[in-house]
C-alpha cells in the first residue's frame, strides 16, 4: 500500500504540472487564440475548414461546461463527438445518473428498452429515483448496512476507443508547445479504425471517492516528467468529476520510446478523498485496461452507495414496482 504522502513525493520528485484548471459551472476559459485559428488534430485553418461549433476541451457529457478550445475545427469536433465520444459516453452513463453528472440536457436517465415493464433511475430535482420491476431487479438492498448494490447495464462501447477519448482530453490540454511530441498519437486517436495497433500496454489508474462529493466541479491536471528524469512515462492526464478520478498515460513517441517493452511502477497521482473518510471510506482504485479493440455488448456495471448518506434515493417498495 502507497500512502498519500509517498506518493505526493512522487510527483514533486518527477514531474511537473504544465496545466490545471479547476472549474464549477460559471466559470469560462478559453484555450488558445480564437482570433487565429487553426485545428490542432487535422492542422487545417479557416480557409480550409470551418471553426463555428463550441469545441469543448472536456466533452459536455461529463459535465463541462467551461472549459473550450479554440484549435478544434468542426469537422474534427463532429468525428469525435460521433465516434470515441459516444463510447465514452455509453461507458460511462450509468455512473454518470448514479453521481449525478449534468451533461447537456441533465443527468442521464437509465432505462430498460423494449416494451416489457422494465426499470427506470432518473435524477428528479434533487433526487435519485428508481423504479424497478420485481422480476427484473436491477440493486439489491442491504438493510443492515445501509447499502444498495446496483447492477446497471452499459450501452455498447469498444474499450480502446473510450481510452482515446480521455487521450483526447489530455491533447487539448497540453500546452501547445508539446504537440510536436505527440503527433504519432494524435494521429492514432482521429484514427476510426481501432483495431489498428499503436501502444502495447496503457493502463488507466482509476479512483473512486466514496461519500458525496460535488456534482458539478471538474478538476483537470496535465503532468509532465521533469525534464531531468528519465524511466517514467512522460505525461499524463488527470481528471476527475463527481466521484471519479481518471489518471490517463499521454504516451509521446519521442520521449517514451526508450522505455517500450519495460514495466514501469509508478505511484497513483494522489487523490483528495472526501474530507470524512472515517464515515465514507478512504478513495478505491483500480486500473482499467482499455487496449480492447473489439465492441463490448451487454456489460455490468456493479457499484454500492449507501443510501443514508451518499444520495438521497427512493426505494419502491414491493407494490409500487
Ligand atoms: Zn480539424
Amino acid at each position: 500500500m502507497q500512502s498519500q504522502e509517498a506518493n505526493i513525493d512522487f510527483y514533486e520528485k518527477n514531474y511537473d504540472i504544465v496545466g490545471q484548471w479547476l472549474v464549477r459551472p460559471g466559470d469560462k476559459v478559453i484555450l488558445g487564440d480564437m482570433e487565429n485559428r487553426k485545428c490542432r488534430f487535422c492542422g487545417k485553418q479557416p480557409q480550409e475548414v470551418t471553426f463555428k461549433k463550441v469545441a469543448h476541451a472536456i466533452p459536455e457529457l461529463l459535465g463541462n461546461k467551461s472549459i473550450v478550445s479554440s484549435y478544434e475545427c468542426d469537422t474534427c469536433n463532429e468525428g469525435f463527438g460521433k465516434g470515441i465520444e459516444n463510447d465514452l459516453g455509453n461507458w460511462s452513463k450509468p455512473m454518470r445518473t448514479l453521481i449525478r453528472i449534468r451533461g447537456k440536457s441533465g443527468v442521464p436517465t437509465l432505462k430498460k428498452g423494449g416494451k416489457a415493464p422494465g426499470w427506470r433511475i432518473e435524477y428528479d430535482q434533487s433526487r435519485l429515483n428508481v423504479t424497478a420491476n420485481e422480476n427484473d431487479p436491477i440493486f439489491e438492498v442491504d438493510e443492515e448496512n445501509k447499502t444498495v448494490t446496483f447492477k446497471l447495464r452499459r450501452d455498447s462501447y469498444t474499450p480502446v476507443a473510450v481510452l482515446k477519448a480521455f487521450m483526447k482530453i489530455g491533447v487539448t490540454l497540453l500546452p501547445g508547445d508539446e504537440i510536436p511530441n505527440f503527433i504519432g498519437l494524435m494521429a492514432w486517436i482521429r484514427d476510426t479504425d481501432h483495431s489498428k495497433a499503436y501502444l502495447n500496454k496503457c493502463p488507466v489508474i482509476y479512483a473512486f471517492q466514496p461519500g458525496p462529493m460535488p456534482n458539478d466541479f471538474i478538476a483537470a491536471l496535465v503532468l509532465r516528467r521533469k525534464k531531468t528524469v528519465t524511466g517514467y512515462p512522460y505525461a499524463f492526464l488527470v481528471l476527475g468529476y463527481g466521484n471519479e478520478v481518471f489518471q490517463v498515460p499521454l504516451p509521446s513517441e519521442s520521449h517514451d520510446a526508450q522505455m517500450s517493452g519495460q514495466s514501469i511502477s509508478i505511484h497513483p497521482f494522489p487523490v483528495p478523498g472526501h474530507p470524512d473518510p472515517a464515515r465514507y471510506g478512504e478513495p478505491t482504485r483500480s486500473v482499467l485496461d482499455w487496449m480492447d479493440s473489439r465492441v463490448r455488448k451487454g456489460e455490468i456495471m456493479t457499484m454500492q452507495m449507501g443510501y443514508d448518506s451518499r444520495v438521497p434515493m427512493e426505494i419502491p417498495t414491493s407494490d409500487s414496482a
